[in-house]
């Protein structure tokens, strides 16, 4: 980050605590004067363009477009922003661009924007520090065209200005939830004699004992919150814990399951914004259900999108009273496994395959960003009795299980994939099983305690 964005950053910090608690106004006829701003742009990347962060084949094609949906919630306070990207991560510095002009655009500050990822993996992977790394490496290595990443910060200027005249009275708001059936199991299931976790069932398996094993723990509710301006639904946040991967690696850029159960149902309803945020979903995967062929993707798609229709039928539309938006600050130390020379040998090593050199750039990018002191900002929309609760990176299940939990009156409802710089966000217990999730987490286990009270902070309407 640079000294003015970070001085920016600081200073919107430090306006967040006065803001945070302001009931939005009433008109003079005691309606209510909150609106809210629906707005779209497409955020497929050009031919060529790496994906994954650069560890796979680059873009080859399009199979459906990737998108940025988001809205602007005015009269609460300094404008709201809440944005689902069809990316698989925006990390550090990315991030706070991303949040800083979604902000300048709606006329806020970054922090009273959140920004998740859904977290496909045929689409790009940010870090713009990462990317000098491997630029100074002057050998062909490419994380992100900063060009597009441009292109894509001003079109979500571009979309909120189109976007704030248009925006609608919004009077009701409204939870429901479905059961998601075959979709998410645990990719920790495997722990061998010595308490470890034996192999991984990632996305797509084949593997049959893992297979079938148990689903372990998972969440299967499919969580939905729509906002409505009198009887009509103008939009609706769905929320399910899973990575969203069914095949990928070939170059044929796709929204995948979960975005393509997102578009049938935006099809069915075109006059409703429908977003779709990925929970905590570290640990979770379809492996159990998927075995990576095209079928697969279809049947996934029509799970997610039963999942999605069967939350709606239980909306119940309510008069929006009391709006806040809460957010806390969090410094989780680094892992003291990362040892930055050797992290510099990987990424200069013209042996190693591309995904063991960029990975080394963006944990040293964390490093650095640690050092700088700069902070990962949690954050929660709280309307009557429903949160819609913002978690960094790929933060385990355990966190949003325990969200919903410490509010048990409250139907709390968790997206992560925000800033991706702590990469996977294990909880404390899961550090000594080891197994993937824990070799690339950014974070020492610390993170566990100081994330979980983060949550408790910011869910506290
Ligand atoms: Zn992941």
């Amino acid at each position: 980050m640079n000294a003015i964005t970070r001085r920016r950053f600081l200073a919107s910090s430090l306006s967040a605590s006065a803001a945070a608690f302001a009931p939005f106004a009433l008109g003079a006829d005691g309606a209510s004067a909150l609106r809210l701003a629906p707005f779209r742009f497409d955020v497929t990347p050009p031919i060529g363009h790496p994906l994954c962060g650069g560890w796979i084949t680059p873009m080859v094609d399009c199979a459906d477009p990737l998108e940025a949906i988001g809205f602007v919630l005015l009269g609460a306070g300094s404008p709201i922003v809440v944005c689902a990207v069809d990316w698989t991560g925006i990390l550090n510095e990315a991030h706070l661009a991303w949040r800083t002009a979604l902000a300048e655009a709606a006329g806020t500050t970054p922090d009273r924007v959140a920004v998740q990822c859904v977290h496909q993996h045929d689409a790009p992977f940010v870090c713009l520090h990462a990317e000098r790394l491997v630029a100074e490496q002057q050998d062909g290595l490419r994380v992100v065209e900063i060009e597009f990443f441009q292109q894509c910060l001003d079109r979500a200027r571009a979309a909120v200005k189109t976007a704030l005249p248009k925006a609608r009275s919004v009077t009701h708001v409204a939870r429901g939830e479905g059961r998601v059936e075959k979709v998410a199991g645990n990719r920790r299931v495997a722990i061998g004699p010595d308490g470890k976790v034996a192999k991984m069932r990632g996305s797509a398996c084949r593997d049959a004992e893992l297979v079938a094993m148990p689903e372990g723990l998972i969440d299967p509710l499919l969580k939905t919150v729509a906002f409505y301006d009198g009887d009509e639904k103008i939009a609706a946040c769905h929320y399910y814990a899973t990575h969203p991967m069914s095949h990928y690696g070939k170059g044929h850029v796709s929204s995948d399951f979960v975005g393509l159960a997102r578009k049938q149902r935006q099809k069915e309803e075109p006059g409703c914004t429908h977003l779709y945020f990925t929970g905590a979903a570290g640990n979770i995967a379809a492996g159990k259900y998927n075995d990576g062929s095209p079928e697969a993707r279809v049947q996934l798609t029509e799970r997610i999108y039963r999942g999605i229709v069967a939350a709606e039928q239980s909306l119940k539309p309510e008069p929006i009273g009391k709006v806040s938006w809460k957010t806390h600050e969090i410094l989780p130390p680094t892992n003291p496994v990362w040892d930055a020379g050797k992290l510099r040998e990987m990424l200069a090593n013209k042996k190693n395959v591309p995904a063991n050199r960029i990975r080394p750039a963006m944990v040293l990018a964390w490093m650095q960003r640690m050092a700088n002191r700069t902070p990962i900002v949690l954050s929660a929309l709280h309307v009557n009795g429903i949160s819609l609760l913002h978690l960094p990176a790929e933060s385990f299940l355990e966190y949003q299980l325990r969200a919903q939990q410490m509010q048990p009156g409250r139907f709390v409802a968790t997206a992560a994939y925000g800033d991706g710089g702590p990469w996977y966000i294990p909880i404390k217990d899961a550090y000594p099983q080891g197994g993937y999730e824990v070799s690339v987490a950014n974070c020492s286990d610390a993170v566990d305690e100081i994330l979980t009270r983060g949550i408790r902070e910011v869910l506290q309407a």
